[in-house]
């Protein structure tokens, strides 16, 4: 046994909100287990530093904890999107997607699945808080999610909010109904001879 999965320990469920027989809890376990099969190490590089003034990069940002929530959900994303990709693809790719930008890669993932479409979470379930609009990770149980912010995630009600809107928008839009001068000066063209008849 290497020393890295000597250290391996249960995620730390007693400082977070998860709790046992939730959905963030069976997310952790199906990535744990996936990194045990393939002996993967629980944690991944992060990206290189570029504090330095000569432009030389030394060093790296914080290691990415495959045993994070977030890690979770971005391996399970890119799981059910491409199911019949090797494992490890996947984990690399969670990595990638937490690399740059932490939690709120797990965004840009969401929008890449969506064909690059934008995410509004009024429409797009949340992948991290599951819509719930609470940090699903934090002890503070006024802390809102860190990706959608707290948004409340509704389509049916928001549609049929927007169905009425839109149409506002069209009428609002629509060309105004041509004046009487209008429709005189346009009847006055056509009965001209020699203009705007038919030959
Ligand atoms: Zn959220």
């Amino acid at each position: 046994m290497t020393p890295d999965h000597a250290a391996r320990t249960a995620p730390p469920l007693t400082r977070t909100r998860i709790r046992p027989g939730s959905r963030e809890t069976a997310l952790l376990a199906a990535a744990r287990t996936v990194l045990d099969n393939l002996e993967a190490p629980l944690t991944a590089p992060g990206r290189p530093s570029r504090t330095d003034p000569n432009g030389w990069s030394y060093g790296y940002s914080p290691e990415i904890d495959r045993t994070s929530l977030a890690w979770a959900i971005a391996y399970q994303l890119l799981a059910d999107h491409q199911p019949d990709t090797p494992a490890l693809s996947h984990v690399y790719g969670a990595d990638a997607v937490l690399r740059e930008q932490g939690i709120r890669g797990l965004a840009d993932l969401q929008s890449n699945l969506a064909n690059g479409a934008p995410i509004d979470y009024a429409y797009t379930r949340c992948a991290y808080c599951d819509a719930t609009g609470e940090d699903p990770v934090s002890p503070d149980y006024d802390a809102s999610c860190p990706l959608c912010r707290g948004a409340i995630w509704y389509p049916e009600r928001h549609s049929d909010q927007q169905i009425p809107r839109l149409v506002d928008l069209l009428t609002a839009t629509r060309p105004a109904k041509p004046s009487l001068l209008d429709r005189l000066l346009r009847r006055a063209a056509t009965v001209r001879p020699g203009q705007g008849g038919t030959p």
